[in-house]
C-alpha cells in the first residue's frame, strides 16, 4: 500500500507554502487509496513550540486534510533511541567521523577554491575527514565539542522524481552542497538528514511529496536509507510557493501573516474551498480563474 507523510516543523504558523506541500502530498496518497501520516519534526527545541503543533493540526482539519495516525502522530523529539541506533549502524560501516570545525571555519572552507568545480557547485573537503580515530578521541577528551558527519561516497546517484524527472549527480561527495552532512550536532541534537531518513524508513513511507528545495537532500536520504538496509521511497517534489513579491515564504518572515492558514481561517467569508483552489492554482492543477473547489473535486484532477 502507498504510504505518504506530511512532516512539518512546528516553528511557526502554517503558511501557504506548507499547506501547498500538505495538499499535494494528501492528493498523491488519496488518489491511490494510500495511508497519509503526520510526523512532527520538532528536533530543534529552541525553535519549535507546542502551540504551533496545535495550530497546524487545526489548519489541516479545517482544510479537510485528515491524516491516518490521528492520536498517534510521530514526534521526532521522542525518537532519540532510533536515531542513536541508526548512527551506530552507520558508524560500524565506517561512514561517520567527528568534525570539530566551527560554523565560521566551515563557511571559510566552503568559500575557498578547492579541487574541481563543476556545474557551479563548490566541492567541500572537510579537513576532519582525515583525522584518525585516536586524534578525534584525544580532542574529545580535552573537552572539544564535535558533531558527527556522514562520509558521502564518491559514487554517483540517480533517482526519478515524479514531477521533476531524472535527478542525477556524478559524485555525491563532490556535488552535494555543503559537503558531508551533519547527522548529530555538537550539542547532541539530531540533525534533519538522519532523522528524516530513519523516520521515512521506520514509518514505511513509500512516497515523499514535499518542496523542491529538498530535491538534492533526497540523494543523501536515499544513501542513508540504503546503508541502513532499507528501500528508499519514491520522491515527488513540488514547486515552492512564492509570495506576491516573488520571494519564497518562510515561517520566520513574520511580515507574511496574511498568508498563514490560521489567519485566513478567521477572515470572514473565506472558506477552505477558496484556499484549496488558490493552492491548486499554484500547483498547476486548476486554471487561475478558479476560486473555489472541494477536495473531492481535486481528487479528479491530475498533477
Ligand atoms: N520538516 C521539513 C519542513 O518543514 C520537511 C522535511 C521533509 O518533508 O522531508 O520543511
Amino acid at each position: 500500500m502507498l504510504v505518504g507523510r506530511y512532516a512539518p516543523s512546528p516553528t511557526g504558523l502554517m503558511h501557504y507554502g506548507n499547506a501547498m506541500a500538505a495538499l499535494a502530498s494528501w492528493l498523491d496518497v488519496r488518489r491511490e487509496g494510500g495511508r497519509w501520516l503526520l510526523r512532527i519534526e520538532d528536533l530543534d527545541r529552541e525553535r519549535c513550540h507546542p502551540q504551533y503543533v496545535d495550530s497546524l493540526m487545526e489548519d489541516l482539519r479545517w482544510l479537510g486534510l485528515e491524516w491516518d495516525n490521528q492520536g498517534s502522530e510521530v514526534f521526532q523529539s521522542e525518537r532519540s533511541e532510533l536515531y542513536r541506533d541508526a548512527l551506530t549502524k552507520l558508524d560500524r560501516q565506517g561512514l561517520i567521523y567527528r568534525c570539530f570545525c566551527t560554523r565560521a571555519q566551515m563557511a571559510s572552507i566552503s568559500s575557498a577554491p578547492q579541487g574541481e568545480q563543476r556545474y557551479g557547485v563548490q566541492p567541500v573537503v572537510n579537513p576532519c575527514r582525515t583525522l584518525t580515530k585516536e586524534e578525534a578521541e584525544r580532542r574529545l577528551l580535552r573537552g572539544e565539542r564535535a558533531s558527527c558527519r556522514l562520509i558521502l561516497p564518491d559514487e554517483p546517484d540517480s533517482y526519478y522524481d515524479c514531477r521533476y524527472g531524472l535527478q542525477s549527480i556524478g559524485s555525491m561527495s563532490k556535488m552535494i552542497q555543503g559537503g558531508d552532512p551533519i547527522l548529530q550536532r555538537s550539542d547532541g541534537m539530531w540533525a534533519y538528514q538522519l532523522a528524516v531518513s530513519v523516520d521515512d524508513m521506520a514509518m514505511g513511507v513509500t512516497l515523499v511529496t514535499r518542496g523542491m528545495d529538498l530535491l538534492e537532500s533526497a540523494h543523501i536520504q536515499r544513501f542513508i536509507i540504503g546503508r541502513l538496509g532499507g528501500e528508499p521511497p519514491r520522491y515527488s517534489h513540488i514547486p515552492l510557493y512564492m509570495g506576491a513579491d516573488g520571494v519564497r515564504l518562510a515561517k520566520r518572515n513574520g511580515g507574511n501573516d496574511n498568508l498563514t492558514v490560521s489567519y485566513t481561517r478567521n477572515v470572514r467569508g473565506i472558506k477552505p474551498g477558496n484556499v484549496l483552489a488558490h493552492l491548486a492554482v499554484k500547483l498547476g492543477l486548476l486554471p487561475d480563474t478558479e476560486t473555489y473547489i472541494t477536495l473531492n473535486e481535486l481528487l479528479d484532477t491530475t498533477l
